[in-house]
């Protein structure tokens, strides 16, 4: 599979993969580097020790994710742009991942971009936390994005365009656009609660669950805060409407 599409499996991932306690523990190395090929630099640059002795050139790299403290430095001397960093203590719902990045021009920091999973398709919107460009011996570039917490072993590549645009709705339960809640911001409306009650974003039968996260995005952008530093809004149960008749009179409705 791997071999005729490029993209890793579930399979080959769970051979490279630390448990999920190692990964809520703090930044890793994940080497997604697949085949026996005659190449070192990951080993070589790696001055802790983490990534075992490669006892022929040929094989494969593995981690002692024990030892491994996520420092990044294997991914910008990997020449298969195979290694990331996952953090993903990070935030409470956010993780940080650094990936090598080989396109100009390099994103912005602060800047929001469009999360790609293996197969190249869009899964998110994240946002670059930091761009390091050594330019030491043409270092390959290594950017830290932030994504939801969920798709850290998913996102693994970005394009620089950011998939939403004024005209997104990004509330469908109450049809607000990205638009009209950017203009809510910049008339000074700050906090997610205050949003919530001019625009009625999050008051539909989701109660935020898709539109919160969006929306923290954009006042975080805004405020120059991290997602996790915004107060997110109070969820209610969702609610039906019932007739007074079935609190007094007793009428029968499933
Ligand atoms: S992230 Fe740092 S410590 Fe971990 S394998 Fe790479 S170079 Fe070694
Ligand atoms: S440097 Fe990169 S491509 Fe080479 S063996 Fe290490 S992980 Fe694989």
């Amino acid at each position: 599979m791997l071999e005729r599409t490029g993209v890793a499996t579930s399979e080959n991932l769970k051979e490279v993969t630390p448990g999920k306690e190692r990964l809520s523990k703090g930044p890793v190395a994940i080497i997604e580097c697949f085949q026996n090929i005659p190449c070192n630099p990951c080993y070589t640059s790696c001055k802790r020790g983490a990534i075992k002795e490669l006892i022929d050139i040929n094989d494969r790299p593995m981690v002692n994710f024990d030892v491994c403290n996520g420092c990044g430095v294997c991914i910008s001397n990997c020449p298969g742009l195979a290694i990331f960093v996952v953090d993903e203590s990070y935030s409470e719902k956010e993780a940080l991942i650094k990936m090598p990045y080989e396109f100009l021009p390099l994103p912005k920091e602060g800047s929001y971009v469009t999360g790609l999973n293996r197969e190249g398709k869009p899964v998110c919107r994240a946002r670059v936390e930091k761009v390091l460009n050594t330019k030491v011996h043409d270092r390959t570039p290594v950017v830290s994005l932030v994504v939801p917490k969920e798709l850290s072993m998913t996102v693994r590549f970005f394009s620089l365009d950011d998939y939403y645009s004024d005209n997104t709705i990004i509330c469908r339960c109450e049809e607000v656009t990205l638009g009209e809640i950017r203009e809510y911001i910049r008339q000074g409306y700050q906090t997610l609660e205050e949003i919530k009650r001019i625009s009625r974003c999050g008051m539909g039968p989701c109660q935020g669950r898709t539109c919160g996260q969006l929306i923290m995005q954009e006042l975080a952008s805004a405020t120059g805060k991290r997602v996790s530093e915004i107060k997110t809004f109070e969820s209610r149960p969702p609610t039906v409407p019932v007739k007074l008749g079935q609190f007094v009179g007793g009428e029968d409705n499933e």
